[in-house]
């Protein structure tokens, strides 16, 4: 009755591509690379060569070299690892440190865990399309501020910072940059030869690669050093202890490779999936877009609906799988923080789907979920009036 699942949640992860699953199996056969990259005998050694291989691949499709790589499990521990090894290294300088309650949960809450260490936050309010304004960000910093964070695109709506801009700024400032690129690498154009970013956190989930494994771009590794957060056996250069896992990298490396060569295409395939779904909903009454027009990458919309609640609407979609406000937030049941902090009101941004596209979405997917979604809302509608003061 309900149907082949549709998949419209790419933005919390993507499934992996068949070339990366070859890749990682290859790895992973008793024959392959199975070995401990850190051992000196030949095995160890092959392995060791595979990861570099991948290392390679990552620092090639950001146009940087390959030792300013340091892998991770992701994105959460990248952010943790960037912002709280450069608030710790810093420390001695001052401790005064800015970011953005739009954040995702891994930036937002490491600032908080920094703040109840002694550390002074400053959180800058974007505008109501989700922008730091940076003559905020340049009135904001001061003599003793080490670090600021902005991530490049809101997982939540899409936006897009000017991280060119804000880096610029830090560094005429001398602060360090750091953005939560989770949702941008392998998507949008990324050359940190002339990005002024000090440091990037990127996961290859979020890009058809493997969950469970992501990197921090590290730009300085001498002066802009930042101070280890785990310790162990050294691997990393000291800066991510734990024995490297092969297949993972392995499979990271081939999905940036990939990226290198089909983002082009791939970005073309999902504006016109995001478009052909807003022009076929876009008339409906009482419908807000938190995703902006412009400035936003096209992978993501993100759609208020006046009258219904999110969690219903979902479930009334099925099977069309996509995302009520952030699925990070999706069991607390609280309504989005971001799209408050873009000034929705807690109705509002209750009612929020975030559709999210990827080089798999078809078109008749999306007229699936265009019929969906409007059937849901008018169903839901029809028995609001009642819903809405029992809720
Ligand atoms: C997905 C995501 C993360 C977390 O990535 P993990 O791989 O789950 O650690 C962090 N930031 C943003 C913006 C994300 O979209």
């Amino acid at each position: 009755m309900t149907g082949e699942p549709i998949y419209l949640d790419y933005a919390a992860t993507t499934p992996v591509d068949p070339r990366v699953i070859a890749t990682m199996q290859q790895c992973l056969a008793s024959d392959g690379c199975f070995a401990n990259p850190a051992s000196i005998h030949i095995k160890g050694r092959q392995a060791a060569a595979v990861a570099g291989q991948a290392r390679k691949q990552m620092a090639e499709l950001l146009n940087t070299s390959a030792e300013r790589i340091i892998w991770t499990s992701g994105a959460t521990e990248s952010n943790n690892l960037a912002i709280q090894g450069a608030a710790k290294a810093r420390a001695h300088r001052g401790r005064h440190l800015i970011t953005m309650p739009t954040e995702h949960k891994a930036v937002v809450d490491t600032f908080r865990a920094l703040g109840k260490e002694g550390y002074e936050i400053s959180w800058l309010e974007p505008d109501s399309r989700g922008l730091l304004p940076l003559d905020t960000l340049a009135a904001t910093i001061r003599e003793d501020t080490q670090l600021v964070s902005v991530m490049h695109v809101n997982n939540e709506t899409g936006v897009i910072q000017d991280i060119r801009s804000i880096g610029s700024l830090c560094r005429q400032k001398g602060v360090l940059f750091h953005t939560d690129a989770a949702q941008s690498v392998a998507k949008l154009d990324i050359d940190l030869s002339t990005l002024p970013v000090d440091l990037l956190s990127l996961t290859a989930h979020k890009f058809y690669g493997p969950q469970g494994i992501g990197a921090v771009y590290i730009a300085d590794m001498t002066s802009g050093g930042i101070s280890p957060i785990m310790f162990g056996g050294g691997q990393e250069r000291r800066l991510r202890p734990g024995t490297l896992p092969v297949h993972l990298v392995a499979g990271a490396g081939m999905a940036a490779a990939i990226a290198r060569q089909e983002m082009a295409a791939n970005a073309r395939h999902v504006e016109t999936m995001r478009d052909r779904l807003w022009a076929g909903i876009s008339d409906m009454a009482g419908l807000t877009r938190n995703s902006p027009v412009d400035t936003a990458f096209a992978g993501i919309l993100n759609v208020s609906a006046e009258g219904v609640e999110g969690e219903s609407l979902m479930l009334g979609m099925e099977p069309v799988c996509v995302a009520s406000g952030s699925a990070c937030n999706s069991t607390s049941g609280e309504s989005s923080y971001v799209l408050r902090a873009l000034g929705r009101d807690d109705r509002l941004a209750q009612s929020a789907v975030r559709f999210s596209f990827g080089h798999t979405t078809t078109g008749k997917e999306i007229d699936v979920a265009i019929g969906r979604y409007r059937r849901a809302i008018d169903r839901l509608r029809a028995i609001s009036p009642a819903s809405a003061s029992v809720s």
